[in-house]
């Protein structure tokens, strides 16, 4: 069992997904508040980092488009009395719901931040916290009777539509 407190949402969760976040059995982690970023220059790069994390989405949804694929953005999935889920690319018909993670705050293997460096006590916690959201919203979803496909943004947008093609194909 993992504890996590994000102090910035003031959400506490229980998960069971220890191993898959790299930590053994009870531990608690607490992010602490956002730290001022290190330099004026810093925060200019994550600015950037944050507009970035869009640009994969709009590929890939204008090659799904262009492949004649309708789906909803933004659109808000409930499930019994959870937080609205809002993944990136919904079918509503055919219930499939497609995320595409920012490989900075979700923790890809191959871009996520490495420990150490500045701020580090909070942006470990905090993509910890993000990728047990991650996870929580997968199952819950699951449990919806949706198909989940997830995909890292810098995954190739002709492959990633490729994917959810094949993904809705199966759904029919
Ligand atoms: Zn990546």
């Amino acid at each position: 069992m993992v504890w996590i407190l994000d102090t910035q949402d003031g959400l506490i969760s229980s998960i069971v997904f220890a191993k898959a976040l790299g930590y053994g059995a009870d531990v608690a982690i607490a992010v602490p508040p956002s730290p001022p970023a290190t330099s004026p220059g810093r925060s200019r790069n994550m600015a950037a980092i944050r507009r970035r994390d869009t640009v994969p989405e709009k590929c890939i949804r204008s090659l799904l488009h262009a492949q004649g694929l309708r789906f909803r953005v933004d659109f808000p999935i409930r499930i019994g009395g959870a937080r609205p889920i809002r993944p990136d690319v919904v079918f509503t018909r055919r219930q499939l719901a497609v995320f595409v993670d920012g490989c900075y705050f979700h923790g890809c293997p191959e871009h996520g931040r490495r420990d150490g460096g500045a701020n580090a006590a909070y942006w470990g916690p905090k993509i910890a916290r993000n990728r047990e959201r991650d996870a929580e919203q997968t199952m819950l979803l699951q449990s919806g009777g949706w198909m989940v496909m997830r995909f890292w943004e810098h995954e190739p947008a002709a492959a990633v539509a490729a994917a959810v093609s094949a993904g809705l194909a199966a759904a029919a």
